[in-house]
């Protein structure tokens, strides 16, 4: 498949092109452009001038278009979760219930919330009556990751059209393609050209030049700490909005009195779902003691029991990491587990499942004996890898909990109540879910705090980063000389 750009309602080639490969065969099957400060020059100016016209159009013309474009996501959601298997590696199934369906929702969601975003006033009672402008801010670029790829594509595109901004969208190089074929149907749903485009390329080479081009309003980033750190460099000393959503080491933490069959099977998909490459992963198992040795065996035999496989086989649950040098980078840190004292109770190697014995697979591997400081617990591996720590009192397992620089999301499993908002107040990240896992209210705030992010996406709250406050006074009776 040759992916294109989309830029002022148009697709596009450049002369340079990456190879792009599909995970779970290892073969090169296409190619993208590696766009850079050319084309990102291009989409800037059409977006420019395009957001005058935009910026004025009815709210619920602009979500009008929104829903045509869901429309065309939902008369193509098979062929969107195939072309999301091949890409990513993730089972084909795990695309179709989820990534699809979601990258619909998005797009309907801010559809719909756009038409039901207030702003506020303030009386001076007598005096004078305040009021907020919310406005777009103009060309903002969206920047997102290769884990969910449409679906962290639409969460930031879609409130950032509704709120009648121009867009530069990136997805990430790994993963071009569900971006690109959503890229084909802009038009037809009715996008002014300009309005939204698409380009494709490295991060470092076309990212950085949107990320430090000077009509870009404002960056929203979905990715690596790392990568979020040397953006926030650029964006920050030039005053313009930013919102980075991060990496992170996330807590899953089990008190002997949980459910424990609802805890068990619940922890095997939060550590392993995606191959392990979700945000929200807990990657950190702390068990109160006296289940631990019970726990740990049963997900154990769980997780040895996961069948890798070809991600396009409807029947595969379990798929491959993203690419070569990901799965050399996961399996590095299993070796660095060992070199520091971890014991790995299961998996711990690279998988050669039939049929695709090329592909990048990473068996699921859970890891004990490792102190909460070693590298192991500590740096985000964004893998099938997790590891398992034992606590005796609630105050020590918020200690474990809390001892990273990270603070993204945390899981709970406790049937005493009292404890269960305890525990959760104490913890810091941005979600808490107790006694569930990845359980999503769009309107909800998502977000991390420390080094998983700055600010947050869902909701209002993505309305309120893509807009500008605007206060208008104005007095009621003649000013008195
Ligand atoms: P990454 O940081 O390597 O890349 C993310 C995106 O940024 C890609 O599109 C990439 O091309 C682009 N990019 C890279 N360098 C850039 C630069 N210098 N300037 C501008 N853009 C640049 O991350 P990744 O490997 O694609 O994704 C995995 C990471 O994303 C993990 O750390 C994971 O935790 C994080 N993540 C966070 C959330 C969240 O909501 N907090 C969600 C999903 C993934």
């Amino acid at each position: 498949m040759e992916v294109r750009n989309f830029v002022d309602g148009a697709l596009e080639t450049t002369a340079q092109v990456l190879e792009n490969v599909a995970p779970g065969t290892g073969e090169v099957y296409g190619t993208i452009p590696r766009s850079g400060k050319v084309e990102v020059d291009r989409a800037m100016a059409a977006a420019k001038r395009a957001f005058p016209g935009w910026a004025a159009t009815p709210a619920a013309k602009r979500a009008a278009c929104l829903e045509r474009l869901a429309d065309a996501v939902r008369d193509h959601a098979d062929m969107l979760a195939l072309a999301e298997a091949r890409d990513n590696g993730k089972p084909v199934s795990l695309a179709a219930q989820v990534d699809i369906p979601r990258a619909e929702k998005n797009l309907r969601f801010y559809a719909s919330g756009i038409q039901h975003f207030a702003s506020q006033s303030h009386a001076m009672e007598g005096v004078a009556i305040n009021y907020t402008l919310r406005k777009p801010l103009g060309v903002v670029a969206c920047i997102s990751p290769w884990n969910l790829p449409l679906y962290l594509f639409t969460w930031k595109v879609a409130p950032a059209l509704a709120a009648g901004n121009c867009v530069v969208a990136k997805p990430s190089e790994l993963t071009p393609v569900t971006a690109y074929l959503l890229s084909t149907w802009i038009s037809d749903a009715g996008f002014p050209p300009g309005v939204f485009n698409v380009l494709h390329g490295l991060g470092p080479e076309v990212g950085e030049a949107m990320v430090t081009h000077p009509d870009i309003a404002a960056v929203s980033f979905t990715g690596g700490t790392a990568t979020g750190a040397r953006i926030a460099g650029h964006v920050a000393p030039q005053f313009k909005k930013m919102s980075l959503e991060l990496g992170g080491k996330n807590p899953a933490i089990v008190f002997a009195d949980a459910d424990f069959e609802d805890a068990l099977k619940t922890t095997l998909r939060s550590s392993f779902a995606n191959q392990g490459q979700i945000c929200l992963c807990g990657s950190r198992i702390l068990v109160e003691r006296p289940l631990y040795a019970k726990f740990r065996d049963a997900l154990v035999a769980k997780a040895s029991a996961m069948v890798a496989g070809d991600p396009l086989d409807s029947t595969t649950k379990f798929g491959a990491v993203v690419s070569e040098a990901h799965m050399n980078k996961i399996l590095g840190h299993i070796a660095k587990a060992r070199e520091e004292g971890g014991r790995v109770l299961c998996g711990g190697v690279r998988l050669h499942p039939k049929g695709v014995e090329q592909g990048f697979y990473v068996a699921p591997t859970i890891i004990e004996g490792l102190g909460p400081q070693c590298a192991t617990n500590q740096e985000e591996i964004f893998g099938p890898v997790v590891t398992l720590q034992p606590f005796d009192t609630e105050e020590e397992a918020l200690a474990l909990a809390n001892d990273t620089t990270y603070g993204l999301a945390a899981t709970l499993w406790t049937t005493n109540l009292k404890r269960a908002h305890r525990v959760a107040a104490g913890i810091d990240s941005g979600i808490v879910w107790v006694n569930t896992w990845l359980l999503r209210d769009l309107r909800t705030p998502f977000g991390g705090v420390k080094s998983s992010g700055l600010g947050r996406e869902g909701g209002f709250e993505a309305f309120e980063f893509f807009t500008e406050p605007q206060n208008i006074c104005i007095q009621l009776s003649s000013s008195s000389s």
